[in-house]
């Protein structure tokens, strides 16, 4: 085995919400080749396995994770041309400055998302109108899926597996949506982005105007998980657009928009500010919630009841999450 086994690793020191109970094994890997030895591993001893990117979407449980916890550290980048090839373990500030310096335009935006390329393209992550789904050209996939065993997150062994190569197409991208959503046994290895030839000075420019317009609207350096809910599209099936706007005239200022912001009805039903334990909704953001002291995962837990219940009883929208739960099975 060429990878370094550690058991009972605090989960709360891999996520930026630094929440977390003990992963029974934690293994971190920088390549394709130990990604398949710590999934072999995993697979030998019949436990699932988790794998994490930068750890800034996620909530883990108090308990922690009974199996094993894959940290991707792969970090190699390629830029051929207009393209870049990124492992799954970069990230996006890294690659967007390194997309920068060889004077292309297109991933500016990438410089605020503190994940990697593997999280980022799961769940099409995005701000300020562009999103991966816009860059990113085809994705390198590594499917444990022909070995999985019954409970469909084990698997007996992994050299079973396969991989290939996605189109972007076929990567069936939506609003912080993928195929690998819905696909567990999907692993991410790498990713080419596609962008255009630009002028460096702007690009810059761009980048910085981007940051500060961050600053402005998150509490930057906090101990959170950035978007604890999704928005909620007009598309959505049980959303009727004409009837929320006829009963709600607050909510005309999205008519327009894509859908709802999360954040705006999370400040419309009074909650900014509140807290439960160390864990509160930020003043400045709604929609992220900020670990203050040492939150457990259970205050969150019970903070976004609190606003899905208060949302849902004024509004009549239920929110979706945007994090992923782990380790609350
Ligand atoms: C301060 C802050 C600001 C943020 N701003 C934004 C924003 O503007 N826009 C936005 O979209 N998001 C934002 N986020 C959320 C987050 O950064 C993104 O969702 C990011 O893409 C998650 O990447 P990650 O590597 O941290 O994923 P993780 O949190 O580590 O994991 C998220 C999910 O991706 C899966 N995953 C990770 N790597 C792989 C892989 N190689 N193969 C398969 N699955 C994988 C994990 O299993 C997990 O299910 C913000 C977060 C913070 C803390």
């Amino acid at each position: 085995m060429g990878v370094n086994v550690q058991e009972n690793i605090p989960l709360k020191a891999h996520t930026v919400f630094k929440i977390g109970g003990p992963a029974r094994f934690f293994v971190e890997v920088k390549s394709r080749e130990e990604l398949v030895d710590a999934l072999r591993f995993a697979g030998e001893r019949g436990l699932p396995f988790f794998i994490l990117g930068a750890g800034s979407n996620v909530l883990v449980s108090d308990k922690g994770f009974d199996g094993v916890f894959i940290k991707n550290s792969a970090n190699r980048v390629t830029i051929n041309g207009e393209k870049i090839l990124a492992d799954a373990g970069v990230m996006l500030p890294y690659l967007a400055s390194e997309a920068a310096r060889a004077g292309l335009s297109g991933f500016e935006w990438g410089v605020g998302i503190p994940g990697t390329v593997g999280g980022s393209v799961r769940g099409n992550s995005g701000c300020f109108g562009s999103e991966m789904k816009d860059v990113v050209e085809a994705v390198e996939v590594f499917d444990v899926n022909e070995a999985k065993s019954p409970d469909g997150r084990a698997i007996e062994d992994p050299r079973q597996g396969r991989d290939y190569k996605l189109k972007a197409k076929s990567c069936e991208f939506g609003y912080r949506d993928s195929i690998f959503k819905h696909s567990p046994n999907f692993v991410i290895i790498s990713a080419v982005l596609a962008l255009k030839k630009g002028e460096p000075q702007l690009i810059q420019e761009r980048m910085k105007d981007l940051v500060s317009r961050r600053v402005d609207t998150q509490d930057i350096g906090a101990k959170c998980a950035g978007c604890i809910f999704k928005n909620v599209p007009w598309s959505r099936k049980d959303i009727d657009q004409k009837a929320l706007l006829l009963r709600f005239p607050v909510l005309k200022k999205f008519e327009s928009a894509p859908g709802i912001s999360a954040g705006f009805l999370i400040d419309e039903v009074g909650l900014k500010g509140q807290r439960i334990g160390n864990a509160m909704i930020s003043r400045k953001h709604a929609n992220f919630f900020i670990n203050t002291g040492d939150a457990k995962a259970e205050d969150v837990i019970m903070l976004v009841a609190l606003v899905k219940e208060r949302v849902h009883r004024k509004f009549g929208i239920l929110l979706e999450e945007e994090i992923q739960y782990i380790g609350f099975e």
